[in-house]
């Protein structure tokens, strides 16, 4: 940590710092110039980033060396994590390939929904049985029968499967059917639910917030991450912007930029970036190309009967076309899908 000292600071204010940082048991190292003082402290920044220096005279700012996201920094893990759903890789060169309807409906229309996208090459299904809704008189999901439903098919098609959670309250309830936990967007920063499955060791998708920096971001994953659980994977979701021509600003330079910092996993979800399935294969193909570790695409059967985000649904024959042209990519790159079991 470097602490800039203002210019012209008195002597008497660079000696109140040094005792100050030499009471948290620190060792300062002073550099003087003719204008500017400044101090470089090298030991544990946790603790002079719980002390308010920049509160004490004299002082114009203090610079963290450190990022404060360690576990999930890339400095500490240089490696790129490997995350193991089930079975089923993501990260590290392993593609996870996540599609589903946005909400389960029911066992048939599950049913149809997870043959055609494990025919069309998908290693993971999706759907919530707990929606998060902007209105609370919108369809609020199927609960614990919408569970079962999901994990009765994803065993059936040897698919594993991802659902939301989204209370503290409900982990325990979710952990008992599914294989990974979805932190939705408008939670990423509920911190007692991100406590709360940091508490299991089940893999977390954890999706960016619509308002969150990619910062932010780590930082939510850092919750999770030093409850113990290190099974992490990010998800770039879009995030709000001034042009509604897109439902969510698609940032698919979030993939790179996260990747610079952390050694999670990062996958995109241009179902919900975009709003428009003419919109999905072309974002979904460059955010593969960017370098995301999967991709997470809501697929419906029938987008007019579906209870939430019909709109922007893919058919199934349109994610086969879309599967195809991602196993190309991945080939390309390098990557491989991660298989899954049973036909
Ligand atoms: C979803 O995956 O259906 C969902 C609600 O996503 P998000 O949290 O990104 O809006
Ligand atoms: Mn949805």
């Amino acid at each position: 940590m470097i602490i800039v000292l203002k210019p012209h600071a008195t002597d008497e204010q660079i000696e109140h710092v040094v005792q100050r940082v030499e009471a948290l048991g620190l060792k300062p190292h002073l550099s003087k110039g003719t204008y500017r003082t400044i101090i470089g402290v090298i030991g544990d920044e946790e603790k002079l980033q719980a002390a308010p220096l920049e509160a004490i005279p004299g002082v114009a700012k203090v610079v963290p060396i450190l990022p404060p996201y360690k576990l999930a920094s890339n400095e500490a893990h240089p490696e790129p994590s490997v995350v193991d759903v089930a079975g089923v890789k993501i990260g590290g060169g392993f593609l996870a390939m996540i599609a589903g309807p946005c909400a389960v409906e029911g066992a048939e229309r599950m049913d149809a929904i997870a043959k055609a996208i494990k025919a069309a090459g998908a290693n993971l299904l999706r759907g919530g049985a707990f929606k998060p809704r902007t209105s609370p008189y919108a369809y609020q999901g199927m609960g614990e029968e919408g569970l079962k439903i999901l994990r009765d098919t994803g065993d059936k098609y040897g698919l594993p499967i991802v659902t939301e959670v989204m209370d503290p309250r409900r982990v325990e309830l979710v952990y008992r059917y599914t294989d990974m936990f979805q932190i939705g967007a408008r939670n990423m920063q509920n911190f007692n639910l991100l406590t709360e499955v940091g508490q299991t060791r089940k893999p977390v998708l954890l999706k960016r917030g619509m308002s969150a920096t990619i910062k932010d971001l780590l930082m939510s994953a850092e919750y999770i991450l030093s409850e113990g659980n290190s099974s992490v994977v990010l998800c770039e979701r879009g995030i709000k912007s001034f042009d509604s021509s897109t439902r969510n600003l698609y940032d698919v330079a979030a993939v790179p930029a996260a990747k610079a910092l952390s050694h999670l996993p990062i996958i995109v979800d241009p179902s919900h970036a975009t709003g428009r399935p003419d919109l999905i294969p072309p974002c979904a193909l460059a955010g593969i190309a960017a370098g995301a570790d999967g991709v997470h695409i809501e697929v419906h059967n029938c987008p007019e009967e579906a209870l939430s985000d019909g709109p922007q649904a893919l058919l199934p024959h349109q994610y086969a076309e879309l599967a195809a042209q991602i196993k190309k990519l991945a080939e390309l790159f390098g990557k491989t899908i991660s298989p899954t079991r049973g036909k």
